[in-house]
């Protein structure tokens, strides 16, 4: 199988959130999307792994992506062991992107940050050819941080999400055992209502940033390489 983009992260709902509306913008566009979680979920404290695939599989259709799996690492265990890297490298190999999405590699929940430094670390090992992995050495063209978590951060670049915001949202909806319809629990698990707003705040923050109505963003640790000054996109005045 041959990517356009790979997202991976390490909660099954964490690409949803942080970088939905990009996914299913990029499956507009005719590219073929696939996502790789590290784990099942099975620590958090709603649902179970099962139920948790049931609503992963649903967000799938309604983004519209070619390709999803699961590492099963333990949930909220995410450690940069040489067999998770190795793992994450095989499935680079086999699915060979192009682009490759990764969470920001600093934040709050280790399981985050730590999935984006050993993600960083499988796209090198890819393309190495004496490691113990099948298939080809590769290397994916670009690696992108979806940096969302972190709102605080000032992204390299921001995706126009506008038009696909409504799907975004219908896609983390798709995890309803996460959102709650109790008001005293709400702090901790939002209700459908406040997750609107929620995600709607952040898309705008964004959003903002470069002048459009909702976005997401992005960092890039490479430089851009850029033809055309003239036409380069930034935010319009
Ligand atoms: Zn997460």
């Amino acid at each position: 199988m041959q990517l356009d983009v790979l997202s991976i992260a390490a909660h099954r709902d964490d690409t949803e959130i942080t970088c939905g509306g990009t996914v299913i913008k990029m499956v507009q566009a005719g590219y073929r999307v696939g996502l790789l979680d590290l784990t099942a979920g099975e620590s958090g404290t709603r649902g179970n792994a099962a139920l948790r695939e049931r609503e992963a599989n649903r967000a799938s259709r309604i983004m519209g992506i070619v390709h999803r799996e699961n590492l099963y690492m333990p949930d909220a265990g995410v450690e940069p062991l040489r067999e998770y890297k190795l793992a994450i490298a095989q499935k680079i190999r086999d699915l060979q992107p192009r682009t490759v999405i990764l969470p920001y590699w600093k934040g709050r929940h280790p399981d985050h940050y730590t999935t984006g430094q050993i993600g960083y670390e499988a796209c090198f090992y890819a393309g190495l050819a004496k490691l113990p992995l099948k298939g080809k050495p590769y290397r994916p063209h670009k690696i992108l941080y979806s940096s969302l978590y972190v709102p605080a951060l000032r992204p390299s670049f921001v995706v126009d999400i506008t038009a696909q915001f409504e799907t975004k949202l219908k896609a983390i909806l798709a995890y309803s055992s996460q959102f709650s319809a109790r008001e005293d629990m709400q702090n901790l698990f939002p209700s459908r209502k406040d997750l609107r707003e929620r995600v709607g705040s952040l898309a705008r923050h964004f959003g903002l940033m470069t002048g459009v109505r909702y976005g997401e963003p992005f960092v890039m640790r490479e430089v851009a390489a850029v033809e055309d000054i003239v036409t380069m996109p930034v935010k319009s005045i």
